[in-house]
C-alpha cells in the first residue's frame, strides 16, 4: 500500500481512491479516529472505520493515510485575490480604500486580473483553501485564474455608481450578460457583488438584490466596513448602512455582508432577523480600522464566515491563522465559551460560508455524495500528541502541515505542490503583471 505522504503518482486519481487510516474531522464536532474515505468521480462516496471500508472495498486503489488529519476544504469567504500588487502596503495608512485602492485600481485592464490572482490564489492554496469568495472588477480574470489552479470559487464582479475605481453601471451590466453565459466548470460560480452601502444609490442596490433573489444568487458586499462609510450613508439616506441595505431588499438568508467594524445592537437584530451571514476579517479589520464588535455578534447568534479579505490589509490568505486569531480575541473580549469554541471557529471556514454562498449542498463538510475538498494535513513531532484534534487544528497545527489538497476529488495541491501549473510559470506571469500595473503608475505605489 502507498503512503499518502509519498509517491507523486497519487496527484492524479484515475479511478476509485480508498484513502485509510485518518484522523478524520467530517464537520465541526465530529472526529473519527482511523477512518476511510473513498473518492470517485469527484464526490465522497463511502466514509467509515478503516477495516471495515477496506474489507468491502478490496477491489480500489488503497492509500495509507496514518498521521494525516483530513478536514474539510477550507473557505475563504470574503477575498480581492487580484490585489496582491498591493501587499504590505496597507500597514500605516488612512482611508486606504478611497485615498490608495480607487486611484491605482482605474490602471486596471481585463488581461491583467487572471496574472494579478495567481500570488493570492496560491497562498490560499497551500494554506488549505479550496474555494474562495471573491469580489473584484473585471472578474473573469479572477476565474480563469480559479480554473487554471484546479481550485473553487464564487466570484463576484464590485458594482458602484457612486464611487469605486470605474464608478457607474458598466461593470453591471457586463457581469449580467457574463452570468447568462458563464461559461466555466462547475467549481466556479456567480454572485452578485456591491462594493458597499455609500458607493451603490438605492435604486442600483434595489436591482441588484432583486437579480441575487431572483436567481438565487449570493449577495455578497461590504456593510458598515468603515467609520466613513458610516457617516456617508448617515448623511445621504439618514440610516445606518444595515438599514440602507434592509431598505433595499439586500438582506436575506444569501447575503454576506462583509465587516460591520460600525454595526450597532439594532443593525445585528436586523441582521439576526434576515439570515445574513456576517464575513468577518480579523486582521484586516485591525489592520486597516479597527475589528468589528464580534463580542455581540456572536452574541446576537449571527453566523459568521471568516476571511482574510486582500493582500493590502492581511496581507496572506491563510485561514488557519485567521481561526486561531479570531479564536483569541474571542476570548479576549469575553465572547462564552459555546460561541467560541474551536468547533464554532472551525464552522466559520467550512459549514458556515458554505451556507452563505449557496454551496452548502456541495461542499463544507465531508459526507457521503458532497464534493471531495478535502484537505490533508500531516502531524509531525511538533504537533503530538494530539488529545482534542479540533483544538489541536487551530493552536497546533498550522499551513505548514497543509500536505495535500483535493478539490472536486482531484489532488490541486500535492506534496506542496501545485499539480495544474507551474509554480514557476505562476510566478513569472504574476511578476510581470505587477510590473505592468507599476509602469502604468508611474512607479510602485508607497
Ligand atoms: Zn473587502
Amino acid at each position: 500500500m502507498n503512503r499518502l505522504a509519498l509517491g507523486a503518482s497519487r496527484s492524479a486519481p484515475k479511478g476509485p481512491l480508498l484513502i485509510t487510516g485518518l484522523t478524520l474531522i467530517p464537520e465541526p464536532g465530529v472526529v473519527l479516529m482511523d477512518s476511510a474515505l473513498v473518492i470517485a468521480k469527484g464526490v465522497i462516496s463511502e466514509m467509515g472505520p478503516s477495516a471495515a471500508v477496506q474489507a468491502r472495498h478490496p477491489e480500489i486503489e488503497q492509500v495509507d493515510g496514518k498521521g494525516f488529519m483530513a478536514v474539510p476544504g477550507l473557505i475563504n469567504a470574503h477575498t480581492h485575490v487580484a490585489m496582491g500588487f498591493f501587499r504590505g502596503l496597507g500597514h500605516g495608512q488612512d482611508e486606504m480604500i478611497e485615498r490608495f485602492f480607487f486611484p491605482a485600481e482605474k490602471s486596471l485592464t481585463p488581461e491583467l486580473l487572471a496574472p494579478l490572482s495567481y500570488s493570492y490564489l496560491y497562498g490560499g492554496l497551500v494554506a488549505g483553501v479550496t474555494c474562495f469568495g471573491d469580489h473584484y472588477y473585471f472578474s473573469e480574470g479572477v476565474a480563469q485564474a480559479m480554473e487554471r489552479l484546479g481550485m473553487r470559487g464564487v466570484v463576484g464582479e464590485t458594482v458602484a455608481d457612486l464611487g469605486g475605481a470605474f464608478p457607474g453601471r458598466s461593470g453591471w451590466d457586463r457581469w449580467r450578460k457574463h452570468i447568462e453565459s458563464w461559461p466555466y466548470s462547475e467549481r466556479v460560480t456567480p454572485s452578485i457583488a456591491p462594493h458597499a452601502a455609500d458607493t451603490v444609490s438605492e435604486p442600483l442596490l434595489r436591482e441588484l438584490a432583486e437579480y441575487a433573489t431572483a436567481n438565487k444568487l449570493p449577495l455578497h458586499m461590504h456593510l458598515s466596513q468603515t467609520r466613513g462609510e458610516y457617516q456617508r450613508v448617515q448623511q445621504r439616506e439618514g440610516c445606518s448602512p444595515v438599514e440602507f441595505a434592509e431598505r433595499c431588499g439586500a438582506l436575506t438568508d444569501r447575503t454576506l455582508a462583509v465587516h460591520l467594524i460600525t454595526s450597532t445592537a439594532s443593525d445585528h437584530k436586523i441582521l439576526k432577523d434576515h439570515g445574513v451571514t456576517a464575513g468577518i476579517c480579523p486582521a484586516s479589520q485591525i489592520i486597516y480600522e479597527h475589528l468589528a464588535p464580534i463580542a455581540e455578534i456572536m452574541r446576537a447568534g449571527i453566523p459568521i464566515a471568516l476571511a482574510t479579505d486582500a493582500a493590502a490589509s492581511n496581507d496572506t490568505a491563510d485561514p488557519l491563522s485567521e481561526m486561531r486569531l479570531m479564536a483569541l480575541l474571542a476570548q479576549d473580549r469575553g465572547v462564552p465559551e459555546e460561541h467560541r469554541s474551536p468547533e464554532e471557529i472551525l464552522g466559520m471556514t467550512t459549514v458556515n460560508p458554505a451556507r452563505a454562498l449557496g454551496l452548502s449542498a456541495k461542499v463544507g463538510t465531508l459526507s457521503v455524495g458532497k464534493a471531495a475538498d478535502i484537505v490533508f494535513l500531516a502531524g509531525d513531532l511538533s504537533t503530538e500528541p494530539s488529545p482534542k484534534p479540533v483544538t489541536n487544528l487551530l493552536f497546533s497545527y498550522s499551513s505548514r502541515n497543509v500536505r495535500h489538497v483535493m478539490i472536486g476529488g482531484d489532488f490541486a495541491l500535492y506534496n506542496g505542490r501545485t499539480t495544474k501549473v507551474s509554480e514557476d510559470d505562476l510566478m513569472a506571469e504574476y511578476q510581470g503583471a505587477v510590473a505592468e500595473i507599476h509602469r502604468r503608475l508611474g512607479g510602485k505605489p508607497e
